[in-house]
């Protein structure tokens, strides 16, 4: 092999590859010289230097050619600069980009490292074993790469979801000076360009409608003017929040999150009979139980003998008709919901929320009258939902790659950087549909 093809080999632009040697420890020792061409010029006046003063031997660590990683010697020289004028009196040979001056680890083997950590979400500490590389500098490879490719602004946004997320598990936390326990459960504030392909582009700590007022109102004006629409499940707090940093954005209630409530009240409801009944929690042998993941799926997706088995439960634990009654109202809910994105008229919705109100009235069941207080204090919101179709589920998506972050790093002690790793997995498509990002500087 001449020497050209073993520099295209180790594909490190400026360096040449004088030749490859096996050392006693059967490891491959590439040795390596600067490109004659480059060679020689300061980098403070951009002079060509005829005045070699030493030789200097490095050993910056690359990345895996094959099935190890070779170890490269670089040597290179130091240089005089021979102009008067300039303040750099002595120079030595660097690549600027491949190998910076005083690097210790190629360009590429960072960019490699930081593209693990962020684009296939591995967790620091396996990437820096991987690279034979600290954590500390695996993880500022992270920052530097984030840095360069997360833009420092949300992106347009017309409609915003909103969503809290759990941050952590909740425990007890005992205070150093007085010993005192408490209980600490700490949640975080989700933002998701639902229009677009912004991603998750900001988190906020804690769930109250103060952080995110302040959060919205730290934004600029003409950024929130855009918003004409604000998803959420049905939480006071953020919806008072959206009323008084966006008066003009539209409440839309995300209707998963209705139906979510609507199958709570089944199970609610079929908990308590088992205790009224039977005086213990529900068992296999119990009717209602046996079909109790039924009871909580669409009707439309049930086949009629599923349907059929149900309906038999229903009737087999309560003759008097109560949970039947119960999984009708959430039917009844599912109804009018699916009339989102239909384009439904005025009396498509009307009829269908009426026939919802007279079940749950008639029915006299606590958990079903509940169920329909909260639908007509959210009723707007969810006729929003009908006629734009808005829903949250990308935000509840998301929700599910914050956990998996915080599981692969084992949890997080600085928020900082969970929520770069968060913001970095979850704008995936934003930074693939931006090809004009800030080239990666490191
Ligand atoms: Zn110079």
């Amino acid at each position: 092999m001449d020497q050209s093809s073993s520099s295209l080999l180790l594909d490190i632009d400026g360096l040449v590859v004088d030749r490859v040697v096996r050392n006693d420890a059967g490891r491959r020792v590439v040795h390596c010289s600067t490109d004659p061409q480059l060679a020689g010029w300061c980098p403070e006046c951009g002079e060509q230097s005829k005045s070699p003063k030493a030789w200097v031997t490095t050993r910056p660590r690359d990345v895996r050619l094959g099935e190890d990683k070779p170890i490269l010697l670089w040597r290179k020289r130091k240089w005089r600069c021979q102009v008067d004028s300039c303040e750099r009196k002595v120079f030595t040979e660097c690549l600027p980009e491949q190998i910076p001056a005083r690097a210790r680890i190629t360009t590429r083997a960072r960019r490699l490292a930081a593209e693990a950590i962020g684009d296939h979400t591995r967790p620091v500490s396996g990437v820096a074993a991987e690279f034979g590389m600290d954590w500390r500098i695996a993880h500022d490879a992270f920052v530097a790469h984030s840095a360069a490719v997360l833009p420092d602004a949300p992106p347009p946004v017309t409609v915003l979801g909103v969503d809290e997320t759990r941050r952590g598990k909740a425990h007890y936390e005992t205070d150093p000076t007085t010993g005192e326990k408490t209980w600490v459960d700490r949640f975080d504030t989700g933002l998701v360009d639902l229009s677009g392909n912004g991603g998750l582009f900001a988190q906020v700590n804690g769930r109250t409608s103060k952080v995110l007022i302040e959060w919205l109102q730290a934004q600029d004006p003409d950024w929130l003017a855009t918003i004409t629409h604000i998803s959420m499940d049905t939480s006071a707090t953020y919806a008072r929040a959206a009323r008084l940093a966006l008066p003009n954005a539209v409440v839309v209630v995300d209707r998963f999150h209705l139906v979510a409530l609507a199958n709570k009240a089944v199970t609610d409801y079929r908990r308590e009979l088992a205790w009224a009944l039977r005086g213990r929690r529900g068992r296999k042998c119990d009717p209602e139980w046996a079909q109790r993941n039924r009871l909580l799926r669409a009707v439309e997706t049930l086949t009629p003998d599923e349907l059929a088995k149900v309906r038999e439960a229903m009737r087999r634990a309560d003759p008097s008709g109560g949970l039947e009654k119960c999984w009708q109202g959430k039917e009844l809910l599912r109804k009018l919901l699916k009339l989102a994105g239909t384009n439904p008229d005025r009396g498509q919705i009307f009829n269908a929320l009426t026939a919802f109100y007279l079940h749950c009235a008639d029915s006299e069941i606590s958990q079903l009258r509940r169920l329909a207080w909260t639908v007509h204090a959210w009723q707007n919101s969810i006729i929003a939902g009908l006629h734009t179709g808005i829903s949250n589920g990308r935000t509840e998506g998301y929700n599910r790659i914050v956990k998996h972050i915080g599981r692969i790093a084992f949890g997080f002690r600085n928020q900082d950087n969970q929520k770069r790793r968060i913001r970095y997995a979850c704008t995936r498509k934003s930074r693939a549909s931006t090809s004009s990002a800030k080239p990666c500087q490191l």
